[in-house]
């Protein structure tokens, strides 16, 4: 696999033989822009920009890994938008969506963690499953916007554990002994933050706004579904 990079070539050089383009926004969220959209930015006077799949208008981003937005292929440190990542499983089926769901799994560091903190760690997965479940027919070819929005907004939510800058950074000895780390877990979706703005900190959750997770939407899908909460 080689890394490519911008050049003054033509656009579809720069582009990986995919059918989707890794786009960024604000927020740090990354999004698949369509191929074809992404040859249209790139073209001369198409400003780098254009719609990604979801809609929100993200700029091409060729420089992260191959270019290629494709969830396994891509560091699980980025923040993938979940319309765009659940549009694409919908579409590509059972594998796909298998590997969405196991997204919203939390690694099992930070599992660990959460089951300290959390009712039920797992619990925007099994929201989603509940969704799938009472879906219908999902190979219709449609790629059914209608379960769409549900899924991306549930995994919007998903809660994520916030840890203190010295605790991620494995280059500092942050002094909490062993895997003590102090965590909290927090709504992505509810919470601000920072805006590009805040440059390398982009992203970083503001303490005016950081809600608590799991937040009230996740309870209000999980009631709506019939899932119980198991501790
Ligand atoms: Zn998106
Ligand atoms: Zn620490
Ligand atoms: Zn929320």
């Amino acid at each position: 696999m080689t890394t490519m990079t911008m050049t003054t070539g033509p656009a579809a050089a720069v582009l990986p033989e995919t059918p989707f383009i890794v786009g960024t926004a604000h927020r740090g969220t990354f999004h698949a822009i369509p191929r074809d959209y992404a040859l249209r930015a790139l073209a001369p006077g198409g400003g780098d920009s254009c719609g990604a799949l979801c809609g929100t208008w993200a700029q091409v981003a060729t420089r992260i890994g191959t270019g290629a937005f494709d969830r396994a292929h891509l560091p699980a440190w980025m923040r993938l938008c979940p319309a765009c990542t659940w549009t694409i499983a919908l579409q590509a089926g059972s594998a796909a969506i298998a590997a969405e769901l196991e997204a919203l799994t939390p690694a099992v560091e930070d599992l660990a963690a959460l089951e300290q903190l959390v009712p039920d760690p797992l619990i925007t997965r099994r929201v989603c499953e509940a969704i799938l479940a009472t879906a219908g027919d999902l190979t219709d070819g449609s790629g059914r916007q209608d379960v769409v929005e549900l899924l991306a907004h549930a995994a919007a939510h998903a809660p994520v554990l916030l840890r203190d800058e010295d605790c991620v950074d494995t280059s500092i000895d942050c002094g909490h002994p062993g895997p003590n780390c102090p965590a909290a877990p927090a709504c992505p979706a509810c919470s601000v933050r920072a805006g590009d703005w805040a440059q390398d900190r982009e992203g970083f959750y503001r303490d005016a706004c950081t809600i608590a997770a799991p937040c009230q939407v996740i309870g209000a899908m999980a009631a709506f579904y019939g899932v119980e909460v198991t501790a």
